[in-house]
């Protein structure tokens, strides 16, 4: 620990633990974790990770299992296909997301950002972990960093920025998959840079970013840029259980050694906890808005206390409450609110989701046109027809006018709806003059495609042509 984090430690209450009082960026070097905590994140960014790379992977009837293409707005959630239409599932699927953030923050703190985070695991379980590869552990790359430019520095910054690079450009593309599926890109990385110069500069700029924050930015991304750990305070309360050092076993603390007094608490003020975060905060102070729960700090305790041959637990996951009372309380009013209305969001996005036909059709008179006489007797009405076809098959739609002598003729547009889009179209509907019964009379229209009646629409026809009394 160098002397500007240790004087930080003892203000950290006046500003954020890696950055100085004037300002200045201090560099992090967080030890090697290791410790069951770590292994189970490590397992659970493992999944994380192969649902990344390999969900564009995975293709249902040819289609991407999931899409999600904000640009043309379009998206595939588990093989159905969302588009435009569907924009009230998608802000319902998006709502709920942030009430379950917002429940799990209330109930358990930012396991979140520990956990399932991408900007905790691609730090910790990607970068992180190539560099302690290649520069060893915190104190060999601090004084890797201090030592002068020799071949062996050269040749290990050099392998490791390349290796940065080349992740940051795996990321890019995994999360372009996700965004345009996999067939666009493969497509988009076959062809020459000279025909994609726009889409290559925006490939080149994103990897730039995600490179940036991963070699450089790395713990500021969540205490300066990241909303979700600003909002903490107001989330949190005495019942969330977060990562926290129990004071009442551990204070006050005391060095172990001759001068170690009889009533000292538990902790030996090693600073094997301050030692492994990778934010540079010292958990001992309390829950802090740099803490992203990466349980670094519990491992670190946990090894000490084995080896001091004391409880595992000084620091652990609990609540300010647990702490000071010994009681767990985790259904609190608040958490219980979060799950109603989540548990109530979720029953209706199942419900529309299963509810949701695979099309959705209109056809309503234009408006302000009156009727129009036509020849051998006949009486017109001009009709806007929409058919949004939801699904991954072409629907050459048709038009069949029920009950009543007539015909229908398609005067502009086209009833060949393309997979995932919206065919509009204008409709003549036509019918013998002694088949009209009133001026405003019901009509029925039966839509159906490749043999299927997708519907029947009931409009109606206008009997009144335009200047003439009937
Ligand atoms: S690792 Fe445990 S014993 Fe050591 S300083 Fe931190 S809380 Fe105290
Ligand atoms: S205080 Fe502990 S859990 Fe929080 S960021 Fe630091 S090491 Fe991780």
């Amino acid at each position: 620990m160098n002397k500007e984090t240790k004087k930080n430690t003892e203000d950290f209450r006046d500003h954020i633990a890696t950055v100085t009082e004037e300002g200045k960026r201090i560099w992090v070097y967080p030890k090697k974790p290791k410790g069951r905590y770590h292994r189970a994140r490590a397992i659970v960014a493992a999944i994380l990770l192969a649902i990344l790379f390999f969900t564009p992977l995975i293709k249902v009837n040819g289609h991407p299992i999931m899409l999600l293409d904000i640009l043309s707005r379009k998206f595939i959630l588990f093989g159905i296909a969302l588009g435009p239409q569907d924009f009230h599932l998608i802000v319902i699927f998006i709502i709920m997301l942030v009430i379950f953030v917002f429940l799990f923050t209330v109930v358990w703190g930012r396991l979140w950002c520990g956990w399932t985070c991408p900007q905790t695991i691609f730090m910790e379980m990607l970068f992180r972990k190539v560099e302690y590869l290649i520069e060893g552990d915190a104190h060999q790359q601090r004084a890797l960093n201090r030592a002068p430019w020799t071949p062996k520095k050269i040749f290990k910054k050099v392998l490791k920025h390349s290796i940065f690079a080349v992740m940051a450009f795996l990321i890019a593309n995994a999360l372009l998959a996700w965004v345009i599926g996999i067939d666009a890109l493969k497509e988009l990385a076959s062809r020459p840079i000279s025909e994609v110069p726009g889409k290559f500069t925006a490939m080149v700029i994103f990897t730039g970013v995600i490179y940036f924050f991963y070699a450089y930015f790395r713990e500021q991304v969540c205490t300066l840029i990241c909303p979700y750990g600003r909002l903490q305070g107001v989330m949190l309360d005495q019942n969330s259980i977060v990562i926290a050092y129990d004071y009442k076993r551990g204070e006050p603390r005391a060095k172990l050694g001759k001068n170690r007094d009889s009533q000292a608490g538990d902790c030996i003020d090693c600073r094997q906890c301050v030692d492994v975060c990778p934010t540079g905060i010292d958990i001992r102070n309390g829950t802090q808005l740099e803490c992203v729960n990466c349980t670094a700090c519990i491992d670190a305790c946990d090894a000490v206390m084995d080896k001091v041959k004391k409880p595992r637990g000084l620091i652990r996951f609990a609540s300010k409450e647990e702490i000071e009372t010994g009681k767990r309380k985790i259904f609190t009013p608040k958490a219980i609110g979060y799950s109603v209305v989540l548990t109530l969001l979720l029953s209706l996005f199942i419900f529309l989701l299963a509810t949701r036909s695979d099309f959705e059709l209109s056809i309503v008179r234009t408006a302000g046109l009156l009727a129009q006489e036509q020849p051998g007797n006949k009486i017109s009405n001009l009709y806007d027809v929409k058919i949004i076809n939801k699904t991954f098959k072409e629907m050459p739609a048709e038009l069949k006018l029920l009950d009543i002598p007539g015909e229908i003729r398609i005067v502009s547009g086209d009833l060949l709806v393309k997979p995932s889009d919206i065919a509009e179209a204008k409709a003549l509907v036509i019918l013998p003059k002694d088949q009209i019964k009133s001026i405003s009379m019901p009509i029925r229209i039966e839509v159906s495609a490749n043999g299927k009646v997708l519907d029947v629409m009931k409009t109606n026809f206008l009997g009144k042509v335009a200047g003439k009394r009937r």
